[in-house]
């Protein structure tokens, strides 16, 4: 038996688990983490998927599942994602930077319906800054739209220090750590109500909706009802 062999499996085996190889076919690297069944990858490969995805690791690498600093190769905002997310993304071939995401999204609904998800008009700063802060978050910067009113924000979690791009209307569920209560989520939905674009809601179907101010939800009835139901 080789020695530098059995200690290295000695150590994996009081680490809890046994070091697999990486799962990117024909790389011999061990995975820079462990997984029961889920495949695992080396730190090379973990980069290039990374690279592949249009980020840049700005942050080591701690584990699947840890939020890991990147800069987005094409727009260059620098948001926190979970390698687990981005490996998800990267599967089913979706762009993981949700600044670039979010903008097609605006783009689609005018080239698909014809009509916009964007609020009407400019937010006013101090409603802007009181539904972010009611939600448990500071605004870092405001990310412009093609249009005014399609605006992103970038934002940091109170609590966890997350950073991250979210429409306005995702920001008032709060952070995955600490979920906004139904009286916050309504308090703040009222207050952008008077920022939603009535073309959109006098236009709306079922796939046209305002999603930007309201979540998943077209409009703030929807969202209301919604929050009751829970
Ligand atoms: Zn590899
Ligand atoms: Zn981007
Ligand atoms: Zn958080």
């Amino acid at each position: 038996m080789v020695p530098w062999r059995a200690s290295s499996l000695l150590l994996s085996l009081e680490e809890g688990g046994i070091v697999k190889v990486c799962s990117t076919p024909g790389c011999e690297n061990p995975a820079a983490y462990r997984t029961r069944s889920k495949p695992a990858y080396c730190l090379e490969c973990i980069d290039r998927i990374m690279g592949e995805s249009g980020l840049v690791r700005l942050e080591p690498f701690k584990g699947p599942r840890d939020w890991m600093l990147t800069r987005c190769k094409r727009c260059g905002v620098e948001v926190h994602y979970r390698f687990e997310y981005i490996l998800h993304k990267h599967e089913i071939g979706e762009p993981v930077c949700r600044a670039c995401y979010w903008k097609q999204w605006f783009r689609d609904s005018w080239t698909q319906y014809g009509v916009g998800q964007g609020a009407r008009g400019m937010i006013p700063e101090a409603v802007l800054l009181d539904v972010i802060s009611t939600c448990g978050y500071g605004l870092l910067n405001v990310i412009p739209g093609d249009k005014v009113g399609e605006e992103l924000y970038r934002v940091r979690c109170c609590s966890c220090g997350r950073i991250s791009v979210e429409r306005l209307g995702d920001i008032v569920w709060g952070c995955t750590c600490s979920k906004t209560a139904r009286q916050q989520r309504k308090a703040c939905l009222k207050k952008l109500n008077s920022y939603a674009r009535s073309e959109t809601l006098a236009a709306m179907d079922d796939a046209v909706t305002g999603r930007n101010l309201f979540g998943p939800y077209r409009t703030v009835k929807e969202a209301m009802a919604a929050l009751d139901a829970e």
